[in-house]
């Protein structure tokens, strides 16, 4: 089996990787850093975000294992500890998977150009110093002017992170779907907005008309696509559910619902 290995440069995750390299060598799994079917991602959920966006142009061919040499992560739930167990399913390996559902953003700006985007956690749109103001559009209906920071519209795996932050659903990553959470939004007696997350299906679209991109800055996971200084003029954006999905090596039972347990609550056992 062709694997790759995706390092945050820390001294404990840089260990983990030659410890993964070492007992590899000798046996049926070879390194191939362009064209992997697993990719080992060891660091935190950023990186595992990160290594995401290294292969999404091969997101079909691959399956993704992550290590977390932090705290315990949503998408790197295996420690350190276990790289022999790790190696030996890698070995045992008949492709079992989970698949989860992505973003896709288009931007388009004013002079025509369109940007596509896709994300695993999220995107945002927030302007940093004035109000943002956007019309909503659901499916092509317009739904309101949104007036506020911001908003965020991420996909179920991504719900934990900034999404829950800014008051959104924990949603199950096996709906097929996404949400958007609104970020300080303004409501009186002359704005309004719908105020609570909505939560939308594979066939939805959202479209967000941009009244003016001063002080916007735009996010794609990890990354900023657009900050205030850049020369295109952003007009819209687009969301809906990506046609493609990130695959997860599924090794061994370990559910959603008990990752936010221990994550949030506490760890019972
Ligand atoms: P970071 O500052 O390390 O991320 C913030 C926290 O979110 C970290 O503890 C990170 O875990 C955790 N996280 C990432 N994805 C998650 C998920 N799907 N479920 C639960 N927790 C998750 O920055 P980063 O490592 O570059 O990660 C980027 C992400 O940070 C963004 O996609 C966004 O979701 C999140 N973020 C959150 C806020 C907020 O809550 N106010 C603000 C900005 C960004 P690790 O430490 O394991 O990386
Ligand atoms: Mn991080």
């Amino acid at each position: 089996m062709k694997f790759a290995i995706y390092t945050y440069e820390s001294e404990l995750s840089l260990q983990v990787r030659d410890e993964i390299l070492a007992a590899a060598t000798g046996t049926t799994l070879e390194y191939n850093e362009l064209d992997p079917e697993v990719v080992i991602s060891i660091g935190g959920d950023g990186t595992l975000l990160s290594a995401v966006q290294k292969y999404r142009d091969q997101l079909d061919q691959i399956r993704f294992v992550g290590i977390h040499t932090g705290h315990l992560g949503f998408y790197a739930d295996w420690r350190p500890h276990e790289v022999e167990a790790l190696v030996a399913s890698l070995l045992n390996d008949s492709g079992q998977s989970v698949a989860y559902p992505l973003l896709k953003m288009t931007a388009t700006y004013a002079d025509g150009s369109v940007d596509e985007h896709v994300a695993i956690n999220e995107a945002t749109i927030r302007n940093v110093s004035r109000t943002l103001v956007a019309d909503v559009y659901i499916n092509d209906v317009l739904f309101e002017r949104f007036r506020g920071d911001g908003l965020c519209i991420s996909t179920p795996s991504g719900s934990t992170a900034y999404n829950k932050s800014v008051g959104g659903a924990i949603m199950d990553p096996r709906i097929i779907g996404f949400q958007m959470a609104e970020m300080a939004s303004l409501n009186n007696m002359i704005f309004r907005t719908i105020g609570s997350p909505v939560i939308l299906g594979t066939h939805a679209d959202v479209k967000l008309v941009i009244d003016d991109d001063r002080h916007t800055v735009l996010t794609n996971d990890r990354e900023i696509m657009m900050m205030d200084d850049d020369d295109r003029q952003l007009k819209e954006l687009k969301f809906c559910v990506a046609s493609q999905r990130v695959y997860f090596a599924k090794y061994r039972h370990n559910s959603f619902w008990k990752r936010v347990r221990d994550s949030f609550i506490g760890d019972e056992e």
